[in-house]
């Protein structure tokens, strides 16, 4: 039983049904279709649909790719990362709205008899029994329902339902900042696939979109009511200088403009017999880099891998939870390290002092010698300790 139809619930009962396990997924939503949310996918991602033999059908669905991040501070241009040249089948990261993608994953599990998907249903609660979890209840299009199961899976994200029934608390590695969400118009001379400008205290970040660009205005932490405060005008003002337009009357109102409270934080125990969370409900990551959604898919392909054999024998016991914690601890700790400092050393002082943020050495090196762009790529793209499906499809045992 997965709570949560994410990047990280779907991939999982995918994965479980493949290898032949029974799952049942509940999504409290009646489809996927969600603006704004993490819409990347990463060469580690891509090589894991290429195993599934499922790459082709995947990029066949309507996408952008960047190829090259780019960053300017103040007037001074810089690439930040190449992914050119990774060992990877694409060597760029895939942008994909995330329901195209989840929709994609939903209808690769419904060939296996073993999945289910229940959309429109909410866990609510856990059922007990003997010190271990048993199950969840739910809110469903037929009522309240009690479902048992011998493991529930918590990928209902960073707002989890099962934590809080579980009584698990995260530790808070703390943010600087939010992120305010909304789009603009391409333009003619619209020039790169993937920036970030930094001036003068202001961070806005623009992702080609093909009819449309993402873009994501870094404020300081709890600003955001005050920055709508002043109004459309002075967002619009704020947003044509960063983003270097004479205007960007495109964003007709502030309800146009999105919150997302930046979280950094994550589980110290990630499981309790008979339950397990991945994804986001483990961990909430940093957006710097965008690698939410694939440090939780990352998870779902690991989770999968060590659970699918004693699911299905119904052996299940803590210590094979335990064990799917042990293997993504230090990709979740070292990328949220990472983040953390750059959040400390870069954002932080630029948000706190209104300055354009010094450019990082390791940049201007960069730009000398340009194989060095291929190393954020790497930490990105593929990230610490990729995984690789271990379980075998079902269907080619019949
Ligand atoms: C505005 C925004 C922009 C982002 N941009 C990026 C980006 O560019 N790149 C990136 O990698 N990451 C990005 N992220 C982060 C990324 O979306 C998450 O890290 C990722 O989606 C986590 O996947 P998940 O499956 O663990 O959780 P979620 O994606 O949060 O999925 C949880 C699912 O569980 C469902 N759910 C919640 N409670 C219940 C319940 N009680 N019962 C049943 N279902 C429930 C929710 O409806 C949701 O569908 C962004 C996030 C936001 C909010």
């Amino acid at each position: 039983m997965i709570a949560g139809g994410g990047p990280a619930g779907v991939m999982a009962g995918f994965l479980l049904a493949r290898a032949g396990v029974d799952v049942i997924v509940l999504e409290k939503h009646a489809d996927f279709f969600r603006d704004f949310r993490g819409d990347t996918i990463h060469p580690s991602t891509t090589n894991v649909l290429a195993e599934l033999g499922l790459l082709e059908q995947f990029l066949a669905l309507p996408h952008s790719e960047l190829a090259y991040v780019e960053g300017e501070f103040g007037d001074e241009h810089f690439r930040v990362g190449d992914f050119t040249h990774l060992p990877a089948h694409c060597r760029c990261i895939v942008m994909m709205p995330q329901w195209d993608f989840l929709n994609f994953l939903a209808s690769q599990g419904k060939r296996y008899p073993g999945f289910r998907l229940m959309m429109g249903s909410e866990a609510t609660g856990l059922t007990r029994a003997g010190g271990r979890v048993t199950g969840v209840t739910a809110k469903s299009a037929v009522g309240e329902i009690a479902i048992a199961a011998d493991l529930v899976i918590g990928a209902d994200g960073r707002h989890s339902t099962m934590r809080d029934a579980a009584g698990l608390q995260v530790t808070d590695l703390g943010a600087p900042m939010d992120v305010l969400w909304f789009r603009l118009t391409p333009r003619p001379n619209d020039r790169h696939a993937a920036l970030g400008r930094f001036v003068d205290g202001q961070g806005l970040v623009m992702l080609d979109r093909g009819d449309y660009w993402q873009c994501a205005l870094i404020i300081r932490k709890g600003t955001a009511a005050a920055v709508k405060q002043e109004g459309l005008a002075a967002f619009r003002a704020r947003v044509a200088r960063l983003a270097r337009r004479e205007s960007v009357d495109e964003i007709e109102n502030l309800d146009a403009v999105k919150l997302l409270t930046v979280a950094v934080n994550r589980l110290a125990d990630w499981c309790r017999p008979g339950l397990l969370f991945i994804g986001d409900a483990a961990h909430a990551m940093s957006p710097v880099g965008g690698v939410g959604v694939n440090l939780a898919l990352q998870d779902a392909i690991a989770a999968a891998n060590i659970l699918a054999e004693p699911l299905r024998r119904k052996s299940i016991n803590l210590d094979d939870l335990r064990r799917v914690q042990k293997r993504r601890n230090f990709p979740t700790w070292a990328t949220q390290k990472i983040q953390v400092a750059i959040q400390n050393n870069v954002v932080d002082p630029m948000l706190t002092k209104g300055t354009t943020p010094k450019v990082p050495r390791i940049l201007r090196w960069a730009q000398r010698w340009p194989w060095l762009q291929r190393i954020p790529a790497r930490i990105i793209g593929l990230g610490v300790r990729p995984e690789h499906v271990r379980t075998n499809d079902v269907t080619s045992r019949m």
